[in-house]
């Protein structure tokens, strides 16, 4: 599972990034379907939805983690 660590500096740029728009903003609400919505799971930072991101599996690289400056992504198995 990859997440987000507390070094993000909020710069977005992994979001734009990502193929799968698994990376939402700090306190984004993680639209569910149906127009229903889960809490955010950072306000402090940006946060990868586990149950969207697909680790860029076929990928030649892992994309969001590619272009961070921080080093603030991280898979933990
Ligand atoms: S690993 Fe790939 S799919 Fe998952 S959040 Fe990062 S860029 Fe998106
Ligand atoms: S690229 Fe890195 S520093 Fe920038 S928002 Fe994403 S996790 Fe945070």
């Amino acid at each position: 599972m990859m997440y987000i660590d507390e070094n993000c500096i909020n710069c977005g740029a992994c979001a734009v990034e990502c193929p799968v728009e698994a990376i939402l903003p700090p306190g984004e609400p993680i639209a569910t379907g149906n127009g229903k919505t889960e809490e955010p799971l950072s306000d402090e930072h940006f946060f990868i939805v586990p149950e969207d991101c697909t680790e860029c599996a076929g990928l030649s690289s892992v994309k969001c983690v590619a272009v961070c400056p921080m080093d603030a992504i991280k898979k933990e198995n």
